[in-house]
């Protein structure tokens, strides 16, 4: 058992095409990922694509592959990424996050957790566990949970939460043609992070330039929070691209 200190990582997920298409620089950038870690014992990703109203972890002992997304090309619905569970695991989970949380015996990786996963980690020979989110509470409820799951480091647990630095799916498709209020939040998400100001971050929605545009609704921000609560206190941007309005930055959290 490892006993070094893991840190924690934020990831944009981008479209699910991002799993295929590898003139995305994001798409390179998570290919390498892994190697640049140590290995981990197990990971625990939290996606912005399983909302529950309470914590829920999965612990099955064989994760399905959830292809939850509509309109694609057929290649990507053939993708698995068929990784074991850690059914101990999940529970010790359940017990840090208190009476509220539980194992979902059932539930699978939806392709937030796993496009990535197959990017940084394709062997898919290291247990896996997801967590859910609960978008209605907002940030400080996934900063505190983040906080929870932060002695799991020890335990060599890689905590990727997996998400977008910017998430306006209607202008990705539509777009205004203006990128700046795209760079202007990823440059402000920076900066905050940068110089580790947990209160401007968790009032993002009153201080970011244009935040309710960059993230009209909350999920796919909310596992960025995890992944601060959980990992050390230094945060560095490992990533910064975009596509198209996607803003596809991810961040390590160490000490
Ligand atoms: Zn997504």
């Amino acid at each position: 058992m490892s006993q070094q200190k893991f840190p924690s990582l934020f990831v944009s997920h981008g479209s699910p095409m991002l799993a295929v298409d590898a003139v995305q620089p994001a798409h390179g950038f998570l290919r390498n990922l892994g190697a640049t870690l140590p290995r981990p014992e197990a990971i625990l990703v939290i996606s912005a694509h399983w909302e529950t109203a309470a914590p829920r972890v999965t612990g099955a002992m064989h994760l399905d592959t959830i292809h939850d997304f509509y309109g694609f090309p057929a290649s990507l619905y053939e993708l698995r990424y068929p990784a074991p569970g850690k059914h101990d695991l999940a529970k010790e989970v359940t017990h840090l996050l208190g009476p509220a949380a539980g194992v979902d015996l059932v539930r699978g990786l939806d392709h937030g957790a796993w496009v990535p996963l197959l990017l940084m980690y394709p062997q898919h020979d290291i247990p896996v566990l997801q967590l859910s989110l609960q978008t209605s509470l907002g940030p400080a409820h996934h900063l505190k949970i983040g906080d929870a799951l932060n002695p799991l480091r020890e335990q060599g647990v890689l905590i990727i939460g997996s998400g977008g630095a910017t998430h306006n799916l209607r202008e990705y498709f539509h777009p205004a043609g203006d990128q700046q209020p795209y760079e202007d939040f990823a440059a402000w998400l920076h900066e905050v992070l940068t110089r580790r100001d947990r209160d401007a971050l968790l009032d993002y929605r009153r201080r970011a330039p244009q935040a309710a545009r960059n993230h009209p609704t909350e999920e796919h921000f909310l596992p960025l929070f995890v992944a601060l609560g959980a990992g050390g206190v230094q945060a560095k941007r490992l990533h910064h691209s975009f596509d198209r309005t996607l803003c596809m930055d991810a961040y390590i959290f160490d000490d």
